[in-house]
C-alpha cells in the first residue's frame, strides 16, 4: 500500500519536474513504456495474441516490483491492469470503480510513476496507451494476413 510518505514525495517529484528537462522526459517515456508492456501482459494473460510480443519476453522486461504488483492484482481479481481515462476529471478505477483523487490523476498523465489502484491493487493503463497498442495490434494483424485473391470480373 502507498504511504503517506510516498505519496508525499511523489508529489514533489512531479511538482518539480521540467516537462522540457531531457531526464524528465526520458523518465516519463521510460514510464509509458513499462505501462505499454503490463498492458501487452494483460492482453496476453486475458488470451489475446500479441504480435511480436511473448510473455517470456515482456516478463523479462518488466521490473520486478511492478510484476509483483501486477500478479498480486491478477490473483485476487482476475485482471493485473485497469484502464482508466486520463482525460476524464471524473477518474475511477475501471476493475473497482473507486475514484482517483485529482492529485494521482495528474501523476497519471504526466506518467511521472507507475500507479495503481489503492482499493483492488491493479496498475492504472491510460486509456491512450491501450488504444495505442490496439491500433498497432490490428495494423500488424491487417499486414501479416493472406491476401485475398483478386476479384474476377
Ligand atoms: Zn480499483
Amino acid at each position: 500500500m502507498p504511504s503517506l510518505i510516498n505519496e508525499f514525495i511523489d508529489l514533489l517529484l512531479t511538482e518539480a519536474s521540467d516537462p522540457k528537462d531531457p531526464a524528465t522526459i526520458a523518465r516519463r517515456q521510460g514510464t509509458r513504456g513499462l505501462l505499454k508492456s503490463l498492458y501487452m501482459l494483460a492482453l496476453i494473460d486475458a488470451g489475446r495474441a500479441v504480435p511480436g510480443a511473448t510473455r517470456e519476453s515482456l516478463v523479462a522486461s518488466i521490473p520486478r516490483v511492478n510484476l509483483a504488483t501486477y500478479e498480486r492484482a491478477r490473483a485476487s481479481r482476475g485482471n493485473g491492469v485497469c484502464v482508466v481515462d486520463a482525460v476524464d476529471t471524473e477518474q475511477a478505477c475501471s476493475a473497482c470503480r473507486m475514484q482517483i483523487r485529482p492529485q494521482r490523476s495528474v501523476q497519471l498523465r504526466s506518467f511521472d510513476s507507475v500507479l495503481g489502484c489503492e482499493k483492488c491493487g491493479c496498475i492504472f493503463v491510460t486509456k491512450d496507451i491501450a488504444i495505442e497498442t490496439a491500433r498497432e495490434i490490428a495494423a500488424v494483424e491487417k499486414a501479416s494476413a493472406p491476401k485475398k485473391p483478386p476479384p474476377r470480373l
